[in-house]
């Protein structure tokens, strides 16, 4: 454990707080001064308020005072990433579109984790409109990876996951759209969990690809993770896509749930382009769990060579869709020089957007197209259908996936300026996304260069429970997450 403040768990954290040993106010204010201190090389906010997050840290202190806490995250600084709604607080998707935007509502995240007491603390940075792995898309400048700010955190919840590594927020929340969770996790060495589609309300979620974006923390630990979904968790008659199911006690199923597991090793995985020092700490997981009686299987799923082809005629169809609101009569940027209603939204979106979104709403346009639909759309969904297969299949036989989470580590700021090579980012997260499951990115390891790496496990649907347990186990054999970047 850490003697920073900034740098310790949920768990541990409101156990202090519990006893009184420490007050959220006090935790707030080193949160707020560490963010100050590193911001300047780091970059992960967008927006801050202290005064509010000192408000709400001096609140929930009143709360524990009368014996009222609201649990384990009440008093704890939170930080969401830029896309969540919070009422009256500025939310740009870190595009220029929304750059004055200011929420009138809550998410029904924000709603919940106001319930838990969760101190809500600035708007974090991301690849704009959630589009990219390396945050550099965004309208307001990249973020730095803490472990080297001269490299990308990942994305497209870079903010997410650097303010966390770098002790500006005690858990963020991001969204996994087809591997933003994760791969930001996995390349600056935190816990990053994407939830089964449906089992988090995604309403007062800027929508990217509405049939893949699901909402889900960052955090230090395998608990902490247990800790924040439990409490985001649930039925929102606000979300048609949202699943009717009782909610676990995530945080007991660590230690209720036992091994020995099925552990599948899916043979595509570990083919050409994975880093070899990536291969090696992956190889290492696996030895692990072998070793605490895990049955270990290599498995396969055949199509995984069409998830990357599949997703971007999906995403950016569903994108192009979804983008369309933003036309700078409702919301949004509005252009000076439009002469009537359609040059004001051809104006006003040319100015709005930057170039990979403009990228994916053409792309998507496309492919949506009459004379298209059928030879891409209804074909990638059809595609879409058989990796879904593909995994269910392999879930007869095994309790979870083991693979990496993504094929390099952190890369340096604008060395990947080709958007396919960007792409390339995602080959290990994707598939997840379109068959609609649970996966963790938990940490295990690091480069020569002192680089972050993560292993990624992928749960059956529903069972997060299980899934926790499971990156559990190999956490508490492990030290990753008591290793701080020095900056
Ligand atoms: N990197 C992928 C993309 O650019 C995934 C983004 C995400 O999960 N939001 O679309």
């Amino acid at each position: 454990m850490s003697s920073k403040l900034y740098f310790r768990t949920i768990a541990d954290l409101a156990a202090a707080l519990d006893a009184k040993q420490l007050s959220s106010v006090e935790l707030t204010q080193a949160v707020i001064a560490r963010t100050q201190a590193v911001e300047p090389r780091i970059h992960a906010f967008n927006s801050f308020d202290e005064a509010d997050a000192l408000a709400q840290a001096a609140a929930s202190d009143a709360r524990r005072a009368a014996g009222q806490s609201c649990g384990p995250l009440d008093g704890i600084p939170i930080g969401l990433k830029d896309v969540i709604a919070v009422t009256g607080q500025p939310l740009t998707a870190s595009s220029k579109m929304l750059k004055d935007f200011v929420s009138p509502y809550d998410a029904t995240v924000t709603t919940k984790l106001k319930k838990a007491g969760a101190v809500l603390w600035g708007r974090l940075n991301c690849d704009e409109f959630a589009m990219g792995s390396s945050t550099e898309n965004s309208a307001f400048g990249p973020t730095g990876n803490p472990w080297d700010p001269t490299r990308v955190p990942g994305g497209s919840s870079g903010g997410s996951s650097a303010a966390l590594a770098a002790g500006e927020a005690i858990a963020t929340l991001g969204s996994d759209t087809g591997g933003s969770i994760r791969q930001p996790a996995a390349l600056c060495g935190v816990v990053g969990l994407k939830p089964t589609y449906g089992l988090v309300s995604r309403f007062g979620l800027i929508a990217f690809a509405s049939s893949l974006d699901q909402i889900g923390p960052f955090t230090r630990t395998v608990e902490d993770a247990a800790i924040v979904l439990g409490a985001i968790a649930g039925h929102d008659e606000r979300d048609s896509t949202s699943f009717q199911a009782e909610i676990p006690d995530y945080r007991a199923a660590l230690t209720s749930q036992r091994g020995p597991w099925k552990l599948g090793i899916p043979k595509e995985y570990f083919a050409a382009g994975l880093d070899p020092e990536i291969a090696t700490a992956v190889e290492k997981a696996i030895a692990f769990y072998q070793s605490q009686g895990c049955e270990i299987r290599e498995v396969s799923l055949p199509h995984t060579q069409y998830c990357l082809d599949t997703y971007y005629v999906i995403a950016t169809a569903e994108a192009s869709s979804n983008l369309s609101r933003y036309d700078g009569i409702r919301y949004g940027h509005r252009s000076a020089v439009g002469k009537d209603a359609v040059d004001i939204y051809a104006h006003s979106r040319a100015e709005g957007f930057g170039p990979e979104v403009k990228r994916r709403i053409i792309l998507g346009t496309y492919v949506l197209s009459s004379g298209y639909y059928d030879a891409y759309y209804l074909r990638a969904q059809k595609v879409r259908t058989l990796i879904r297969q593909d995994f269910l299949h392999a879930f007869r036989d095994v309790d979870a996936l083991l693979t990496p989470t993504s094929p390099m580590p952190a890369f340096k700021i604008g060395e990947k300026a080709d958007p396919l090579a960007l792409y390339l980012c995602d080959i290990y997260t994707i598939g997840v996304n379109l068959a609609g499951l649970p996966a963790i990115s938990v940490p295990c390891g690091f480069t020569k260069s002192g680089l972050p790496i993560g292993a990624q496990l992928i749960g059956q649907p529903w069972k997060e429970s299980n899934l926790l347990a499971i990156a559990h186990a190999y956490e508490r054999a492990h030290d990753w997450s008591a290793q701080f970047p020095i900056f």
